[in-house]
């Protein structure tokens, strides 16, 4: 465990990308091509520049976030020097290049006829938001991964205008199962396991994980072997009871409330945490709980004593089958799925593709997952559109009286100085939190409901391994890990598109997908986020790594894995805001009260500053990105 990784060995057969870990800025900065002002100056024109194949702490990577945070903290401006103004105006000045920001400006071109000018602002080093790429070199070939949204799913239906983005993108969403070899892990014998941690449960013991991620039957290929139960009930290092309480919870029709309507059952279980449900309605041994405690954290971002039980029933956790609730959201999510080896990062680049067809070579759905992004070509003075990275916006306020005004201002920091470009009009597709503090001339009310807005701090690490050769020999695909510093190592769908192949032998290289849902068990949901958040900015990608080299050695080490050898390189996508906060029952009494939701009020246009990005939603999906920006282009088009 205490040997450097010194990935020398790798070096000889398969090769680490070049220019891995670091910083954009650090990068030649050279004058290039059809770029005016500052523009041309960027480290984006440089050759080397190509965010995606960098390693170690990335998603809300260092120097991102600089400029936000000595906004909040008062100080910005102190030491920001005046603002130089570029002369550059738009007609629309988009801030963040998440999915939301993307769409709106392509929801603008087609609401304007396509002649538009159009800036999108994003302060990290690359676009995309939180559907972020992940690229590695593994000798002649590249592996990817997906560094934050997963997939296209939802547990709404997509609207017209998400699913109408999804077409026009050229995305058969149908056609996916041909993409997919589905039959791969179950050939091979790997099927979801549990490991059981010593600290937590006597023993560090991998057991066959009987009843995987509740409801997640359809295509992530959580299907437990025909020696599951048996050997899950054999070896498991918990109580007798909590092993039977399991079989019962998973396998048995028991209706915990009889006597009751659905509707009476519904009301019951939003008002209960689904941790007492099990302990006091379904009675269960502690030890279930220990053992299910982190299993909602991949999708609500905490713990299950601080979700409703409503919500694990309506997520097709155990313990429901047999109440007469029908999980209505799992069958629309399940029929429409697809995953892109590099996540939602796709839908992204297609969408780049749309705005800057120069910046991003092809022109189908499927040979975007191999295309090279030019990042050169994103900000050019001849486009229309342009998509200008390393920018954070600080100062967004209408020239004049908001309600006279023909113009918004807009200021941001780029390179340790601030520029200043002018628009028509101006979409805040970036997060709910940020905007009172670019924003000053919004009303206060509304400034509040923004701040509520806390978002989900997750790490997403992807960890690019030798081979495959432990998983298969202790036939894990998954591994869910209740007492880990990651609850979850999974690899990939196997997933092969256009030209990318997905690996498929057990020597060959592959990309682990390891997840984190920074949590404080006990404390209200929101503070969970918050204390989750700093402790994300707080932890060093040293700390990080030995966690991942520990979790791996325990878990794969039977299996013949050796951390020092077998672990190539990580990328740590930390998201310290990540999900959209969704609204509980448990949480936000007013779902159960009625009356306005704090997002309807956030996201009230504002002169000509309109507000997009799925936290305008309160819902952490790829959809409700698509559906803001779409309702936010349609306000300020009529304004
Ligand atoms: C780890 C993770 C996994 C997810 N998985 C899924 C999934 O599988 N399926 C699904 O449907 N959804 C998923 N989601 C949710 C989905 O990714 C989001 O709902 C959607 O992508 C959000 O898009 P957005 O554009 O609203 O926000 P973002 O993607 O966050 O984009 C907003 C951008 O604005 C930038 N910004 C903020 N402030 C400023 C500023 N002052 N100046 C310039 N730029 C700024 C931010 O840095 C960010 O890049 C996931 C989210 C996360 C975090």
């Amino acid at each position: 465990m205490h040997r450097r990784i010194t990935r020398r060995d790798f070096l000889n057969g398969v090769a680490v990308t070049a220019g891995a870990a670091m910083m954009p800025w650090d990068l030649a900065v050279t004058g290039a091509g059809a770029r005016d002002g500052q523009a041309a100056v960027g480290p984006e024109n440089s050759p080397n520049y190509y965010p995606p194949a960098l390693t170690g702490l990335r998603g809300s990577h260092p120097g991102s976030f600089d400029a936000a945070h000595s906004l909040r903290d008062g100080t910005f401006w102190d030491s920001a020097g005046t603002p130089e103004d570029t002369g550059e105006i738009y007609d629309l000045v988009i801030v963040g290049g998440g999915i939301s920001g993307l769409a709106a400006a392509h929801f603008y071109r087609k609401a304007t006829g396509g002649k538009a000018r159009i800036l999108i602002l994003e302060n990290h080093d690359d676009f995309g938001g939180h559907a972020k790429r992940n690229e590695f070199r593994a000798g002649d070939r590249t592996l990817l991964g997906y560094g934050g949204t997963y997939s296209i799913e939802s547990p709404e239906p997509y609207s017209s205008a998400a699913k109408g983005v999804i077409e026009e993108l050229g995305i058969e969403v149908s056609s996916f199962p041909k993409y997919l070899e589905r039959n791969l892990y179950g050939a091979n014998g790997r099927v979801p396991k549990i490991f059981f941690d010593k600290e937590t449960f006597g023993a560090d013991k991998l057991v066959d994980d009987p009843c995987p991620f509740p409801g997640g039957e359809t295509f992530d290929l959580a299907v437990a072997g025909p020696e599951a139960w048996p050997h899950f009930m054999a070896e498991a290092p918990i109580s007798e009871q909590a092993r039977k309480d399991v079989s019962r919870l998973c396998r048995e029709k028991k209706d915990y409330f009889p006597g009751l309507s659905a509707a009476q059952k519904e009301d019951r279980l939003a008002r209960t945490s689904y941790a007492r449900f099990l302990t006091e309605s379904a009675g269960v041994h502690g030890d279930v709980i220990r053992l299910y405690q982190r299993i909602s954290e991949p999708l609500f971002g905490v713990g299950i004593e601080a979700i409703a039980a409503l919500d694990a029933s309506e997520s097709g956790y155990p313990g429901f089958s047999g109440m007469g609730l029908e999980p209505e959201g799992l069958s629309n999510e399940r029929k429409y799925f697809f995953h892109f080896p590099d996540g939602n990062a796709s839908i992204a680049r297609l969408l780049v593709r749309k705005l800057i067809p120069q910046a991003l070579p092809g022109n189908s759905a499927t040979d975007v997952v191999t295309a090279r992004a030019d990042y050169a070509k994103l900000d050019e003075s001849a486009s229309p559109v342009r998509i200008r990275l390393n920018s954070t916006a600080v100062r967004v306020k209408h020239a004049g009286d908001p309600a006279r005004a023909t113009e918004v201002e807009i200021a941001y920091a780029r390179g340790g100085k601030v520029y200043t470009v002018k628009a028509g009009r101006c979409i805040l597709a970036c997060w709910n939190v940020v905007i009172p503090y670019i924003c000053e001339e919004l009303p206060d009310a509304q400034k509040h409901a923004l701040a509520s807005a806390q978002k989900v701090p997750l790490l997403y690490t992807n960890v690019l391994l030798r081979n495959a050769s432990a998983f298969q020999k202790l036939e894990a695909n998954s591994i869910y890990a209740p007492g880990g510093y990651y609850t979850h190592v999974d690899m990939d769908l196997p997933v092969s598109m256009g030209e990318y192949r997905c690996p498929r032998a057990p020597e060959d290289p592959l990309v682990v997908h390891m997840s984190k849902s920074p949590c404080h068990a006990g404390l209200p949901a929101r503070d969970q986020h918050i204390a989750g958040r700093m402790e994300l900015y707080t932890t060093t990608f040293e700390t990080m790594e030995r966690k991942i080299r520990e979790q791996l050695a325990r878990t794969l080490g039977p299996g013949g894995f050796d951390p020092a050898r077998d672990i190539l390189a990580i990328t740590a996508n930390r998201w310290p805001h990540g999900y959209a906060y969704e609204y509980s029952t448990l949480w936000d009494k007013f779902l159960l009260e009625g009356g306005e939701t704090p997002c309807e009020l956030a996201r009230k246009t504002h002169g000509r500053i309109a507000i997009a990005n799925s936290d305008a939603g309160a819902r952490a999906y790829t959809d409700e990105a698509i559906n803001q920006a779409w309702r936010a282009v349609g306000e300020i088009t009529k304004s």
